[in-house]
């Protein structure tokens, strides 16, 4: 699978309200399959939601930083939304935990961003995932299921994202998604994505209907064959 590259273009820009870094904590990551590394966690104020987003700089980040500043190659960076279900506790029914693993390592190799976002069930919320899943259980699809419990098929707005990335300093990224919505909400922001690098496909028999669905309705780049 290759990668997107975009024209570098702002034109429908609508700039977002400054963020402020309010702490960075370095904190060492240990994954469940042995995988280490370590993150500067940093917390800010003024995100538009009022939640508590976290942006995780991995690696050489601020040498990515720097070169970018200088017109190299723009710091690889991932925004991932909250999946307790996948995140945490390993469940098979989505992709998010093995997503989150690959990000960590493939940011870290060349200093970026994972931007860890608390907008669980793209947006939803973790119950009314929960009672989608019953729903899909029940033979609806993933976008169905969500319009069945009262929700939009993707809830998630990456304001957030631009703002923080703001505050550290980043105005180019390479844009490390399956997500076409992720890259034109972010350009819609303020944000130039250089390019937009697909993820690994972490297909499972469990995962198999949700991937397919993700890329028939929604466009992720996934490749399934
Ligand atoms: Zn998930």
């Amino acid at each position: 699978m290759t990668a997107v590259t975009f024209a570098a273009t702002a034109a429908t820009a609508s700039a977002v309200p400054d963020a402020a870094l309010r702490t960075s904590v370095r904190v060492p990551l240990h994954f469940a399959d042995g995988y280490s590394t370590e993150a500067d966690v940093m917390t800010f104020t003024g995100l538009v939601d009022g939640r508590e987003h976290l942006l995780l700089g991995l690696g050489d980040w601020r040498g990515a930083l720097d070169a970018a500043a200088h017109g190299g190659q723009a710091p690889l960076t991932r925004p991932h939304s909250e999946c307790l279900t996948g995140d945490v506790f390993g469940s098979e029914r989505c992709d998010c935990g093995p997503q989150l693993r690959e990000a960590a390592e493939r940011i870290a190799a060349t200093g970026g961003f994972l931007a860890y976002l608390r907008q669980e069930g793209r947006g939803i919320g973790l119950y009314a995932k929960l009672d989608a899943y019953a729903l899909q259980d029940a033979g609806l699809d993933t976008y169905e299921a969500n319009r069945a419990v009262g929700h939009g098929d993707d809830e998630r707005d990456y304001a957030m994202v631009a703002q923080m990335l703001a505050a550290v300093g980043a105005s180019r990224i390479r844009l490390l998604s399956n997500n076409p919505d992720k890259a034109s909400q972010l350009r819609g922001y303020g944000l130039v994505v250089d390019e937009q690098i697909p993820t690994g496909v972490h297909l499972t028999a469990s995962n198999a209907h949700y991937l397919a669905t993700k890329r028939e309705v929604t466009g992720h780049l996934l490749d399934l064959a």
